[in-house]
């Protein structure tokens, strides 16, 4: 009998130890924000904390809390601070990593400000933020105790704006929570910018898998006011006073939209719940960016608009890389060290190219595949992506992040966003 109770009592411990955490037991919710900065240059970088908030709604995953889809250039991780184990993780990108690999992060050091969120936690944690040093192997830049009663941790409500729900189709834990902020758009022009977020959802949903997902989006148009209208553009000697401060021409690269105040960004987001942020430019102008998991910056009223914005929104939330390239020297060109297998799942140095499409090659696909009529239409490994033209190969001749002529996602991109669908919604 006691032989039973203690072999019972053993069941239970590891059944504890390697069951999946479960959201209440750790979790309130409401969400958690980190604010920090990347300081460094071309060889070095430092994670700095800026700031602790709790925010008023998750838009993020309810389950597998402590897996994720090994995407990013940095990962942060939550321990439960009595077992030490994962509760929560998530991977991440930064402008700061891409900076890196210009010529200024050479000679000159710089500080970025990132965010991260994550639920708020019930109990005392750790935080670790980690940097990719491989495709499967990380190094801490970061740990941080995190106590959730903590009197100075800041509880502001955040500064309200107009909130305009466009589509509410599920709940946050099942749904793809879009926090859509304007940019550039004056108070008089917040009813184009109801109907550019609108118009916004229309684009993405011409595209596949999320068309076949509509169901599963909410999305949320933020009314952030500017004072002016349009947004910088310095290459002309433009500046102008807008909600988040945004420009084009980062790192001297004319369509490149990005901006370097997360902290505004992230205090507009906190208005609603969210899985992705967009940040809609009110422009005609053609560009645009977008980083995993931090944000996308899209123009309302170019002729390519529909393209850029799932582009970009493949970057952001697909973890997506650029698929093009170009024989004169793009200005990300020093972005991938090729004896390492890039994480994003739509390019490959073939290190370890098992990890990737290898799967899904047709038989007697040769590799690396000819640019040919015979291989056009299918799935195969082209040389060329991710800015350079030898050593990186791609999985499909012409797909969405590679032209805006291609009309939609390569199998290979668009795999790779249901998976990220399938784990934020079910
Ligand atoms: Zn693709």
């Amino acid at each position: 009998m006691l032989k039973y109770a203690l072999s019972l009592f053993v069941i239970s411990v590891c059944a504890s130890i390697f069951a999946a955490p479960s959201y209440s037991d750790f979790f309130t919710d409401r969400a958690c924000r980190i604010d920090f900065h990347f300081c460094g240059n071309a060889h070095q970088i430092s994670v700095y904390l800026d700031g602790v908030k709790q925010e008023p709604f998750w838009g993020g995953r309810r389950k597998h809390l402590d897996t994720d889809l090994n995407l990013g250039d940095f990962r942060f991780r939550v321990l439960d601070s009595l077992t030490q184990k994962v509760i929560y993780c998530n991977g991440f990108s930064a402008l700061f990593r891409e900076w890196q690999s210009t010529p200024e992060a050479a000679t000159t050091s710089k500080s970025f400000e990132q965010a991260i969120q994550f639920p708020y936690p019930k109990r005392s944690v750790v935080l670790l933020i980690e940097k990719r040093t491989d495709f499967d192997q990380w190094q801490e830049l970061f740990r941080y105790n995190l106590l959730p009663s903590d009197k100075l941790i800041d509880r502001r409500a955040p500064r309200k704006v107009p909130v305009n729900t466009i589509c509410k189709n599920t709940t946050p834990d099942k749904g793809i929570d879009i926090a859509v902020i304007a940019e550039g758009y004056t108070a008089a022009e917040q009813e184009k910018f109801y109907k550019d977020a609108q118009q916004l959802l229309k684009n993405l949903c011409t595209h596949e898998p999320f068309a076949s997902n509509r169901e599963r989006i909410n999305l949320y148009a933020i009314a952030a006011p500017s004072e002016d209208s349009g947004v910088s553009v310095p290459q002309d000697s433009v500046w102008k006073n807008t909600a988040v401060g945004s420009n084009f021409y980062t790192f001297y690269e004319p369509r490149y939209l990005t901006t370097l105040n997360v902290k505004k960004v992230y205090d507009y987001a906190a208005l609603a719940p969210y899985d992705a942020i967009y940040i809609l430019a009110n422009t005609s102008r053609y560009g645009g960016g977008g980083i995993y998991n931090f944000y996308t910056l899209v123009t309302a009223d170019n002729q390519y608009t529909t393209q850029v914005s799932v582009h970009e929104f493949g970057h952001s939330f697909g973890g997506l890389a650029d698929e093009y390239f170009y024989e004169k020297q793009d200005v990300l060109a020093g972005m991938y060290d090729l004896k390492q297998e890039p994480w994003e799942p739509n390019i490959t140095t073939l290190v370890k190219f098992d990890a990737k499409w290898k799967a899904d090659l047709p038989k007697g696909t040769p590799v690396p595949t000819p640019s040919v009529d015979q291989y056009k239409n299918r799935v195969g490994v082209f040389e060329g992506g991710g800015y350079i033209t030898k050593g990186m190969f791609r999985p499909s001749f012409d797909c969405r992040m590679r032209t805006n002529s291609y009309p939609e996602f390569c199998p290979v991109c668009r795999s790779a966003v249901e998976r990220m669908i399938r784990f934020l919604t079910e």
